[in-house]
């Protein structure tokens, strides 16, 4: 079967092919970055430091955050700026709400797609050509990214960026959004050469789906370029370097699994709910839910089925209490997303992606059980599992 946009595993393996990949890329990305953003990175990280406006982050991170903005102003730019009036503050407010409130979501989600699609998209998304002239011009699309709803995490990353960025002059910032663009420009076409083989269907499915997803919640979502998806990839990678030690010492862990792993539909499924998710009752021996859980229990780790939207604070730890250690599981399309909050809710987590995505809710109309590389997982859940030369998820120092 035709993979509906992207595959890590397209005839070999995920673990011998996608993950060296994207090791070797994200290796290069940084590398390139030396000369290019890093250099602004660097100063933000100071610029952080002396506010204590946050805890600052590796600066790997940083580097990440600036190319997801130059990506970001490509492909959502045009369609911020031509937003001439909206309810940003209840749209945005809309997006907290239905992670509180699980029981309105239905009808939440139905205001919020008529809501985004009249307000949120005057214009069809396409390339942004021109850099930002000024700073209203990212604090525009910060909003406007809230307000979706989808890129809720992205925007919260960037309220300190703004600050910063307050403090140049107009010359100042014009030379450094030319930087981050010249690098997002060079990402996008060399991302295309070297993971481009994981993303073939990508852009057809864009192309056929523009005017079915119109009024559905989760547009941004599905409809995301193939650039996107490879900046998800390396934005996963980094990530797992970053946080692996924080990670790596905690003493109890979980794997938070996305319902659409289960080898039977939601009302089928055995498993018992409870507040935090749904355990596993390992009713189908062929379900990769259930693979997990045995998995979990060789090995010493839980296992959860969280929706798409749960409110990740909850494995946040309590006053007096060990942190848990969490690896989030998820498509390509929201997993960096996913990250984002766990760390803004200081969780010490990893991420490992869903070899391809498949749900009936997003992506197609039957939906069929998604899957991981369980080596993948073992190698960052298990901590005899270290990793090895040709997998590096630890930063390195150049
Ligand atoms: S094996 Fe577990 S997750 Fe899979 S359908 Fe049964 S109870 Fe649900």
């Amino acid at each position: 079967m035709q993979p509906i946009t992207y595959k890590l595993n397209p005839g070999r393996s995920a673990f011998s092919t996608y993950y060296l990949d994207v090791a070797s890329f994200t290796d290069d990305v940084l590398v390139r970055s030396r000369n290019t953003v890093m250099p602004i990175a660097e100063s933000y990280t100071d610029f952080l430091k002396e506010s204590r406006l946050e805890d600052y982050r590796t600066v790997e991170e940083y580097v990440y955050e600036l190319l997801n903005l130059g990506v970001l102003w490509r492909s959502y730019g045009n369609t911020a700026l031509a937003v001439q009036i909206a309810p940003f503050s209840t749209m945005a407010h809309l997006g907290e709400w239905r992670k509180t409130h699980p029981r309105l979501k239905p009808a939440i989600d139905f205001l919020r797609g008529i809501l985004l699609s009249f307000f949120l998209v005057p214009i069809p998304c396409r390339r942004t050509d021109y850099a930002p002239q000024e700073l209203a011009d990212i604090e525009r699309l910060v909003t406007w990214l809230e307000a979706t709803g989808d890129f809720r995490e992205d925007a919260f990353r960037y309220i300190r960026l703004l600050a910063y960025l307050s403090m140049f002059s107009a010359e100042e910032f014009s030379k450094t959004m030319k930087t981050i663009l010249t690098f997002a420009d060079w990402f996008e076409d060399e991302s295309t050469l070297r993971m481009g083989g994981y993303t073939p269907n990508v852009d057809g499915f864009v192309e056929r789906n523009l005017r079915s997803y119109r009024w559905r919640i989760d547009r941004f979502t599905c409809l995301r370029s193939r650039t996107e998806y490879h900046l998800s990839m390396i934005g996963t990678e980094i990530m797992n370097r970053a946080h692996r030690e924080e990670f790596d010492s905690c003493g109890r862990k979980t794997v938070l699994a996305p319902g659409c792993m289960r080898a039977r539909s939601e009302r089928e499924c055995k498993g018992v709910k409870s507040p935090k998710g749904i355990r596993c009752a390992g009713c189908e021996s062929r379900c990769h839910i259930n693979q997990l859980r045995e998995m979990g229990v060789r090995d010493g780790f839980d296992v959860m089925i969280i929706p798409h939207s749960a409110d990740l604070s909850q494995w946040s730890a309590k006053p007096g209490n060990e942190p848990m250690g969490v690896v989030g599981v998820a498509c390509l399309s929201v997993l960096v997303q996913g990250g984002w909050e766990l760390k803004r809710n200081n969780v010490p987590a990893q991420c490992v992606l869903l070899n391809q995505c498949g749900c009936k809710s997003h992506w197609h109309e039957e939906g069929f059980p998604t899957e991981i590389d369980l080596r993948a997982l073992k190698q960052i859940v298990v901590p005899s599992n270290p990793p090895s030369l040709t997998y590096p998820f630890k930063i390195r120092i150049f």
